[in-house]
């Protein structure tokens, strides 16, 4: 019979102001990590390392697992997080829809459950329904919310740090809502909030396109507008957390009004629910995002206009990122972009006409790159998991 291990808990250990704690964080980052990737990412000494490690194994915290490299090279020690040391929770609150996931220390999936809802639900709906959805998951685990590591939220708004929803996103309703606390004393475990598209780049720099990845801008064209602005691998969310809110960006002082109470900003023309409106007023019937987008990839004509005039738009938000921070990359992810060139060709045409260092005139391995995410349905909730991992944004 094998002993009883009783296993550490992962916020006991995963302290960032210790060794130990930050070494720990690091392998959760990555998912896998060689000692040499400790290094590099904790500026320990490789003798550090190597004692954190063993120390971390003795505890069941990290596991040892040798990975096959590609070709004819000797298999490669990583480091991995023992999947038994808890649960952790992510959470989307979304236009009209609720997601919610329950992954293992090593980001496995366990359960998941995506709710519909009526648009301009409210923050007691919010957590009541989060609530009902994580007691009825965790319960097939033999768990309670309680005992899960900790939740993250991604919201479709801006987040203060203290978990504030801030104006701007898609709950005009939330406004000063103090959602961190609202959910922390519901569940009664640790809670961490962010706002959507923070989220998505999380996930994107830690296990998607971005990985490895330190500098580069973020826009997600999707529903609506959002990004990220990430510098020295930090997302910089600014003095209040309006950092890279990028769908506000002024395209013209005289335009639509935006929900935001100011005209013409980005969203307003590339935001997907102005455009899947537009072409629902010339088809005479709505249509969902990705039935737009579809429905532009094979052929319909209109729709085609549409995603192709966003883009130009888009391409000038860009250029006014590229204008002021001069990013080797940008990363393009949503629902827009998975309508490929049709979206992604005028974006760049339009970026190299409005941005200072255009791409056209340099040479191509000094050139801005553009990468496309790689989960943009999910991107938010699973960053919210990593909010988790990280220890960022803790709220209560
Ligand atoms: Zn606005």
């Amino acid at each position: 019979m094998r002993p009883e291990v009783t296993l550490p808990r992962f916020l006991d250990l995963a302290d960032p102001a210790t060794p130990a704690g930050k070494a720990l964080i690091a392998i959760a980052i990555r998912g896998e990590a060689s000692a040499a990737d400790l290094v590099a990412d904790t500026g320990m000494s490789r003798s550090s390392v190597s004692g954190l490690l063993t120390e971390l194994r003795g505890s069941g915290a990290v596991l040892d697992v040798l990975r096959a490299q590609k070709g004819v090279g000797r298999p490669t020690l990583v480091h991995a997080l023992n999947p038994a040391l808890g649960v952790l929770a992510g959470i989307l609150l979304g236009l009209g829809e609720i997601r919610v996931i329950l992954c293992d220390a090593a980001r496995q999936a366990l359960a998941a459950e995506h709710v519909l809802l009526k648009v301009g639900y409210s923050p007691q709906d919010a957590v009541a329904i989060s609530t009902e959805v994580l007691t009825r998951l965790t319960a097939t685990l033999g768990l309670t919310p309680r005992e899960l590591v900790g939740v993250g939220l991604a919201v479709s708004a801006p987040i203060s740090r203290e978990g504030t929803v801030l104006y701007g996103g898609i709950f005009p309703t939330w406004n000063g809502t103090r959602i961190g606390p609202l959910f922390a004393a519901a569940l009664g475990c640790p809670v961490h909030v962010d706002n959507e598209s923070h989220c998505g780049a999380l996930y994107e720099m830690s296990f998607g396109a971005a990985k490895g990845e330190s500098d580069f801008v973020m826009f997600k064209f999707d529903l609506g507008t959002g990004g990220a602005i990430v510098m020295d691998g930090k997302i910089r969310r600014g003095a209040n957390g309006f950092g890279g809110e990028l769908g506000h960006l002024t395209i013209d002082p005289r335009g639509a009004l935006c929900r935001c109470g100011n005209r013409g900003c980005l969203d307003t023309y590339t935001g997907g629910n102005q455009l899947i409106a537009e072409a629902a007023r010339t088809l005479g019937h709505a249509l969902s995002l990705s039935e737009f987008v579809a429905e532009a990839r094979a052929g319909h004509l209109g729709h085609r206009r549409l995603i192709e005039d966003a883009g130009e738009y888009a391409g000038i938000g860009l250029a006014m990122m590229g204008s002021s921070l001069n990013p080797p990359m940008f990363l393009i992810t949503g629902g827009l972009a998975l309508a490929g060139e049709l979206f992604l060709a005028p974006m760049r045409a339009s970026y190299d006409r409005h941005t200072l260092c255009r791409p056209s005139l340099l040479p191509e391995a000094q050139r801005t790159r553009f990468l496309t995410g790689t989960s943009p349905a999910t991107d938010n909730v699973l960053g919210a998991v990593v909010l988790v991992l990280r220890q960022e944004m803790r709220v209560g």
